[in-house]
């Protein structure tokens, strides 16, 4: 592709087939490797946790919560088991041990001691094993001229809290209503400025945050594991059965708790709500204020009494 200023030229390939289009914007929403940000010669700064990861979709028997997910956090590190959709199988995640992190050749049964000890499962049939590599990067910028990054193409991460995909999306509909408005002649260009701040400063807090979650359950150091098997039970236990604890906590994995205060569209208080804040949700006599909402156009919300 090339962002020839007024446009963005793009060559699409697919069987055989080529195809130019020309463009107003290209969004490379193209996965980690993304084409687009190699295109773009946009640097992806991070590293590589040294831990190998496995996934296995198994039949097994044991400790299994039927349609529940568990985690085991224990002095070895961690493991999940949860069931694959409708299928009987159950997929087990966890932390390759460190005799067999290099071995590239590595089957299930050189780990099946630890993974059954580690998930509480008896394993009966292996349907699928395979072990990752997990990375923590935000790309330089988000945006070069008509050219924007989405989802993994701008920043990856540890998959503690569940948070890529739906970071991706609310990179996709901050971008996504943007366009729209200026494509459609109802905003100005510069709107498309407030992209890359809002959503890059808020992968640069992500990855900081799943990074010590990252390090605290992956740790292998024996005090960690020792905070990790008997303390931290207990702290969340306490915190998530107060109010204001399972209310942080509810915020930040459901990203509702996301502001864009420092944002360059954000300006101006009313009350305890700042500019670039989540709309707080308040049911009124005809319905709650998160309605209208799904209309996704520009919206003057007055509240108040009379
Ligand atoms: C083990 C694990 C567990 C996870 N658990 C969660 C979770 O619980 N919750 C959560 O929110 N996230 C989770 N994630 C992260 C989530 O899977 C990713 O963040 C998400 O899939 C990224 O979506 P994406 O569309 O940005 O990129 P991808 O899913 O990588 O999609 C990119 C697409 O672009 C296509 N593509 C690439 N290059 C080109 C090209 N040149 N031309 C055309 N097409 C191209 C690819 O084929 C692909 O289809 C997990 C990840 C892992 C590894």
């Amino acid at each position: 592709f090339q962002d020839k200023g007024e446009a963005v030229i793009a060559t699409l390939s697919q069987d055989g087939r080529t195809e130019t289009v020309s463009a107003a914007y290209l969004a490379g929403c193209d996965g980690a490797r993304s084409a687009v940000r190699h295109g773009l010669n946009i640097g992806f700064p991070g590293g590589t946790y040294e831990q190998s990861f496995y996934v296995a979709d198994v039949k097994g028997s044991g400790e299994i919560t039927p349609n529940g997910m568990d985690t085991t956090i224990s002095s070895y590190g961690f493991a999940i088991v949860m069931p694959v959709r409708q299928s009987g199988s159950v997929r087990l995640i966890g932390i390759v041990p460190k005799a067999h992190e290099a071995d590239e050749t590595i089957t299930f049964e050189a780990v099946r001691a630890d993974v059954e000890r580690d998930t509480g499962v008896k394993v009966h049939e292996v349907n699928w094993f395979s072990t990752y590599r997990v990375h923590h990067r935000v790309a330089e910028r988000f945006r070069a001229g008509r050219v924007f990054l989405c989802g993994d193409a701008g920043h990856i991460h540890s998959p503690a809290g569940g948070q890529g995909m739906n970071t991706g999306m609310g990179d996709a509909v901050n971008l996504a209503w943007k366009l729209a408005a200026v494509v459609q002649g109802r905003a100005d260009a510069r709107l498309l400025d407030s992209y890359e701040p809002e959503r890059i400063a808020f992968a640069h807090k992500l990855i900081e945050s799943t990074d010590k979650v990252f390090r605290f359950v992956t740790s292998r150091s024996r005090l960690v594991g020792i905070s990790r098997r008997y303390l931290m039970p207990k702290i969340m236990n306490v915190a998530l059965h107060t109010s204001f604890g399972s209310r942080a906590f509810f915020g930040v994995i459901s990203q509702a708790a996301i502001e864009y205060r420092a944002g360059p569209i954000s300006a101006g208080t009313a009350g305890k709500v700042s500019g670039g804040d989540r709309l707080p949700y308040v049911v009124g006599a005809r319905g709650d204020n998160f309605e209208p909402l799904r209309s996704l156009d520009w919206q003057v919300h007055v509240y108040g009494e009379v």
